[in-house]
């Protein structure tokens, strides 16, 4: 095996629907196949557990993603590869991850609002848009798309294993 033992946290950032968890967890399944230390941190999941009890308000969102950042931190730090879920909406905010996280890579999980909402995977942007759900990013909350990530998968236009191989590029595998 080439890969050196290097951790690295690999953040996929995108609107819900994009494809992050899709993509999350075609990586995790393709590295297990290189004796790779590897863990997902899916948001949904963490929000019932390490960050249960924050809601959506901009300094929730804010403090949802410093816990997960601080995980992934010390998961990197002791040789994992650590693949994040999370909408992360907010630009500045995944700057300072980048000065944080000792070996990052960002990834734009990029399909166009409306493709997210036809597929509407949870049900969420149907409720968005009746109301029932305030602040939902890309309806009612901004979602500010990184300038210059490492990696764009193009969800809506490219297949799941394309877009993990373009990920997968990255870690030199
Ligand atoms: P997120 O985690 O960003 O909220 P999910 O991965 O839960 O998004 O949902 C994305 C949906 O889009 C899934 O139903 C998935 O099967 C579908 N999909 C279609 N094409 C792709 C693709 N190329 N990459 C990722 N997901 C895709």
């Amino acid at each position: 095996m080439k890969y050196q033992h290097r951790g690295v946290t690999i953040w996929l950032t995108g609107l819900s629907g994009a494809g992050k968890t899709t993509i999350g967890k075609a990586i995790e399944k393709e590295l297990s196949n290189y004796n790779q230390k590897v863990t997902l941190l899916d948001g949904d999941i963490l929000r019932q557990t390490l960050c249960k009890g924050l809601g959506f308000s901009k300094s929730d969102r804010e403090e949802n993603i410093l816990r997960i950042a601080s995980l992934a931190d010390s998961l990197t730090s002791e040789g994992y590869i650590v693949v994040v879920c999370v909408i992360s909406p907010y630009r500045a905010q995944r700057e300072i991850l980048k000065q944080q996280i000792k070996n990052f890579i960002e990834v734009y999980v990029n399909a166009p609002l409306a493709v997210c909402e036809e597929r509407d995977v949870k049900g969420l942007y149907k409720k968005a848009r009746s109301g029932e759900i305030k602040n939902f990013t890309g309806i009612d909350d901004p979602y500010e798309p990184p300038l210059n990530p490492d990696v764009e998968c193009r969800t809506d236009c490219e297949s799941v294993n394309e877009s993990v191989n373009k990920i997968l590029v990255k870690l030199h595998i």
